[in-house]
């Protein structure tokens, strides 16, 4: 199986998405309810704000849908003119959020190490007690391990509005997944730690889904630019029996060349367990922004191969400590190369019509790949590595491939890669059980022989 190419992997201009998005931490209820009454008619007038905002999208669409009726053709402009400019003014207002930070919120000190929270040191042995005493939420069902994908996006709209459409379309295709494997899935829009805002924001999420779900054995995180493009194939979790970390990567691109893309933060999966939570603290300390994040990706550029110079990246920080740690952490990393649990989409998504002629959904790896990632894109930001143009249509192209393997059970399929459009693909029977014997995903894969091991 091929290297994914040198390109860049990750958004080289501080990405991330920290510009712009509130900082102010909701995580839980309790924090809410303890704003002083200034904050509260503000967050108010935020809330009536999204409603009129959507109450305008709505009209938008409904003028789509039924036309204008008596209006003429210059004062439907003007209407629309009108629409535009308050739903853009609504826009600017959400995310610039001038909500002040709390003043209850701790600055951070740069003399002590950050850390995701209080150190937890007996999580192994109090989530064995805690799963003997709540049977009612096992972690094994049916001698399978309990998963959960975990997703996310920011809390404000996409800097381009097309970025939330495929916000949407990347989170249906993981329901898609979710529900034919009998995984759970979660999609965070909150940053839990105001800190850890963009790229970073994932570690205290997982964290957090560790800690409240005891009953999840395995925490998968996955991108929102990352899509599955192969809904019939499941992971072998079986393989990683001694493993905690299961991540997409190359060995030999790790330790010999040290370089900064030889693993993929865009999909990996954590065991729920004491060693997870200490590489998590491990991981943390280059994440806040500001000066620790900027000085730490001065360290990461020094050190890594091909890294362009810009602040610390997740990614970038979880080669260097398994570089700089190896014999402290690698025993319990599993890297993974004989699928794509992460997939880089350049090399993927124009080989889609000669994957469908060749081969079938079940294998996972370059002749059907399990996900394609959209890395460089970035869907939701204001720019990426790619023209805009060529990342949208190849995401269309990769919804589409996954969306046909879906509707196939109820006999339908796109028109085309690039068609939201649909065809019949057979005819409608007075006998339809045959079809769902047939055509049912959620049955084990007969012919699985393909996929290597
Ligand atoms: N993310 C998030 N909240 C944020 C910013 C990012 O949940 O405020 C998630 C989102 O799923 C995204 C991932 O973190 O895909 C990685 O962030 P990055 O900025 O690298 O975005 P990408 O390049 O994946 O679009
Ligand atoms: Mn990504």
């Amino acid at each position: 199986m091929g290297q994914d190419n040198f390109v860049a992997q990750k958004r080289a201009s501080g990405g991330g998405g920290a510009g712009g998005l509130p900082t102010t931490t909701t995580a839980n209820g309790r924090a809410r309810t303890m704003l002083p009454r200034g904050r509260q008619i503000n967050k108010t007038f935020n809330n009536i704000k999204i409603t009129i905002l959507c109450g305008f999208v709505t009209i938008l669409v409904l003028r789509g849908t039924v036309g204008i009726g008596s209006l003429s053709s210059s004062d439907a402009d003007a209407v629309n003119q009108n629409l535009i400019e308050e739903t853009n003014r609504i826009l600017t207002e959400i995310r610039s959020d001038s909500e002040p930070d709390d003043p209850a919120e701790s600055e951070i000190n740069p003399n002590v190490t950050y850390s995701l929270g209080p150190k937890i040191s007996n999580w192994n042995q109090e989530r064995k007690v805690w799963l003997s005493q709540n049977p009612e939420f096992p972690n094994f069902v049916n001698g399978k391990p309990r998963i959960l994908l975990l997703t996310g996006s920011p809390p404000s709209p996409c800097d381009n509005p097309i970025g939330d459409h495929y916000l949407l379309k990347a989170i249906k295709n993981k329901i898609d997944y979710c529900r034919i494997h009998g995984i759970e899935i979660v999609y965070n829009m909150a940053h839990l730690d105001k800190e850890l805002a963009g790229y970073w924001a994932k570690l205290p999420m997982i964290r957090r889904l560790m800690l409240s779900h005891p009953e999840i054995e395995w925490i998968w995180w996955m991108d929102s630019d990352a899509m599955f493009t192969d809904m019939v194939f499941e992971i072998p979790l079986s393989k990683y029996d001694k493993h905690n970390l299961v991540i997409h990567g190359y060995p030999d691109l790790l330790f010999e060349q040290k370089s900064w893309i030889a693993l993929n933060t865009g999909s990996f999966l954590f065991r729920n367990c004491q060693w997870s939570l200490d590489l998590l603290d491990a991981w943390a300390p280059m994440g806040p922004k500001g000066a620790i994040r900027e000085e730490a990706g001065k360290i990461l550029t020094a050190n890594l191969k091909g890294r362009p110079a810009f602040e610390a990246d997740d990614q970038s920080a979880l080669i260097y400590l398994l570089l700089s740690q190896k014999a402290q952490w690698m025993d319990k990393v599993y890297i993974e190369n004989q699928y794509y649990l992460h997939g880089y989409w350049a090399g993927l998504v124009d080989r889609y019509e000669e994957m469908m002629e060749k081969y079938h959904p079940g294998l996972g790896d370059e002749r059907w790949p399990f996900v394609t990632h959209f890395v460089g894109c970035k869907p939701c930001g204001s720019y990426g590595d790619y023209p805009v143009e060529q990342c949208m249509r190849s995401m269309e192209r990769a919804f589409n491939f996954a969306d046909n393997q879906v509707l196939k059970l109820y006999g339908f399929g796109h028109r085309g890669l690039l068609s939201p459009k649909i065809k019949r693909i057979r005819n409608e029977t007075v006998t339809p059980l045959e079809y769902v014997d047939q055509f049912d995903i959620r049955r084990p894969v007969h012919d699985n022989s393909g996929s290597r091991s």
